[in-house]
């Protein structure tokens, strides 16, 4: 299905990411998997998928990094800017250097990768854009104001490209999950430990109830929705906020 198409994961060597490359790869395409981590993405790295060392903070690293993957393998007509972190933290204990961490990575990262990725998808006459936001961008998460508010930015940015876009062969969307199975609920668990007391298994549980219907969502499930997003019938589905939420509402 997707042969001889090039696409780009940033943050592509683990979790979310690694999963929509994988899926992207066993259809045919030639995945560039990006991230800070040179030895997280060598490991991940196969036949069909390429790491790129690339900070998505930093603009000089996308720019030339972008570069040097459209020049390997030919324009991006999959751009999949997933790169993220996560904090909760109350607004009260959130400093401006941890805001603008947070807006650079998750905000900042996304604008640049699309704006570098489309220069090239522009060549072309096909094009997905399919951005990972959160269920966190579509509603105010209690405890998580600054990773809300630069998921919430993320959807406002691929609402205004899809309407900008509208009459190019491009769709633009935003996958929006609740609490997905990944290093980042390794790290929310261990948290919840040490500030709680709880062990693994009881901290654990916590995390699992945020989610309504009482299980983590797996990274597959997520792959899943965006190989559907560069499947054949999904032109019309452009600008949009697609929730994989166990019911989050
Ligand atoms: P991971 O921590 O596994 O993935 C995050 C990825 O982003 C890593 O591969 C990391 O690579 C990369 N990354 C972080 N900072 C930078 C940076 N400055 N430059 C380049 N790459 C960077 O967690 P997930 O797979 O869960 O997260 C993927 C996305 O999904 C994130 O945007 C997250 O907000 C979103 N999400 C996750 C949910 C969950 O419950 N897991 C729920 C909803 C949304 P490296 O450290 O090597 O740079």
């Amino acid at each position: 299905m997707l042969n001889n198409k090039h696409a780009i994961v940033t943050g592509g060597g683990t979790g979310i990411g690694l999963a929509i490359a994988q899926a992207l790869a066993a259809q045919g395409a030639e995945v560039t998997i990006t991230g800070r981590r040179a030895e997280v993405l060598e490991q991940a790295a196969t036949d069909r998928i390429y790491p790129l060392v690339m900070d998505v903070t930093n603009e000089t690293s996308i720019i030339n990094g972008i570069a040097e993957a459209v020049t390997a393998r030919g324009p991006f007509q999959i751009c999949v800017p997933n790169a993220g972190i996560a904090e909760g933290k109350s607004i009260l204990k959130t400093d401006l250097a941890t805001w603008r961490n947070m807006m650079a990575t998750n905000l900042d990262g996304v604008f640049l990768t699309i704006r570098e990725s489309l220069t090239s998808m522009s060549q072309t006459d096909w094009g997905r854009v399919i951005a990972i936001s959160s269920i966190a961008g579509v509603r105010g998460l209690k405890g998580a104001p600054c990773y809300s508010a630069s998921k919430h930015g993320v959807i406002g940015l691929i609402r205004s490209l899809a309407a900008d876009f509208a009459a190019k062969p491009y769709t633009f969307n935003a996958i929006c999950p609740a609490y997905v199975e990944t290093d980042i609920i390794t790290r929310n668990v261990t948290s919840i430990m040490q500030r709680t007391g709880l062990d693994a298994d009881k901290a654990r549980a916590l995390m699992v109830d945020l989610n309504p219907h009482g299980r983590l969502i797996t990274t597959e499930e997520v792959a899943e929705a965006a190989l559907w997003l560069c499947g054949p019938n999904s032109d019309s589905v452009n600008g949009q906020d697609i929730r994989i939420a166990g019911g989050e509402v």
